[in-house]
């Protein structure tokens, strides 16, 4: 009996919208394709901002200050910088390779731009915007900022030097990743030379995808996917093959799904409406803080 989970379905890259000024992006979910918004769960949203040249600019780009509540944002760099502040008192720059994970929680103002010397030189820009969901009973904890670099992931190294899975989250072939999860999330990035072959195992609840960041891959000796295209499977199966067709790298990501009712609206994530508005209250309060424009 063959375990193979199969593919529902390659989703090409949405037209583009951008976020404030700096960030030009595909929205693969929830609403940049017929996806029901909970398919992907515990991934609430994902905006991908694929290879692009930003001209050299005095002008910052980026998003201003704005909240969250109920959902971490992670951020994964590709090709540029991005420049992240918070009102819990966070900064920090993650460049090629790296990771920033925030943790809203109960409430939190950030701002993301892209770094200063990156936005005054110009260069491609490359990026993925996770949101990660909360379970209800951990939507209102306090507010949280894990920078992960390149050499804290965990490595899985291929044999004959075919390749590299830094592993963000999660364990991959006993190899685990330093970032810590609400719930049970694997994260990882893919890097393989042309004809490298490699394989992974989800439970098969586990709601699963791959974006082909860069290259070209075969799934499941059958169907081929190209850069830039989204891979969502079925949870009919565990096993999942790749082969690179060429020098590629491949975002995987699987998560256990969060079986409750959601209520996002804006940039908050609840479980109600009475929460959303709530947020609202307390966003006009002042009780996510402080940080300057
Ligand atoms: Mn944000």
């Amino acid at each position: 009996m063959s375990n193979m989970r199969t593919i529902e379905k390659i989703i090409p890259p949405p037209a583009i919208h951008w976020v404030g000024n700096g960030f030009r992006v595909h929205n693969f979910f929830p609403s940049g394709t017929d996806l029901s918004m909970y398919r992907m769960s515990p991934f609430f949203l994902m905006d991908y901002n694929s290879k692009h040249y930003f001209e050299p600019s005095e002008t910052p780009r980026g998003v201003g200050v704005h909240p969250h509540r109920g959902i971490e944002t992670v951020t994964f760099a590709y090709h540029g910088k991005v420049a992240h502040h918070d009102s819990a008192g966070n900064a920090g720059i993650i460049g090629e390779g790296d990771v920033q994970w925030m943790t809203a929680g109960g409430g939190v103002l950030h701002k993301e731009y892209h770094e200063k010397e990156f936005n005054r030189a110009g260069g491609f820009f490359q990026m993925v915007q996770l949101w990660v969901n909360l379970p209800a009973k951990d939507k209102m904890t306090p507010a949280k900022y894990q920078g992960i670099e390149n050499k804290d992931m965990g490595k899985y190294f291929m044999p004959n030097n075919l390749g590299v899975i830094d592993v963000c989250a999660g364990t991959y072939k006993d190899i685990k990743g330093p970032a810590s999860t609400f719930t049970p999330i694997e994260l990882y990035n893919c890097k393989l030379k042309k004809s490298a072959e490699t394989n992974f195992s989800f439970n098969r609840n586990y709601n699963t995808a791959f974006l082909v960041i860069d290259g070209k891959i075969k799934i499941n000796d059958i169907s081929i996917a190209d850069t830039n295209h989204f891979i969502l499977f079925n949870n009919d199966g565990e096993d999942i093959n790749i082969e690179a067709l060429d020098d590629s790298l491949i975002l995987v990501l699987s998560g256990e799904p969060i079986r409750e009712t959601v209520v996002p609206y804006g940039p908050f994530v609840m479980n109600t409406r009475e929460e959303i508005i709530q947020c609202y209250n307390d966003y006009n309060e002042g009780k996510f803080g402080y940080l300057e424009n």
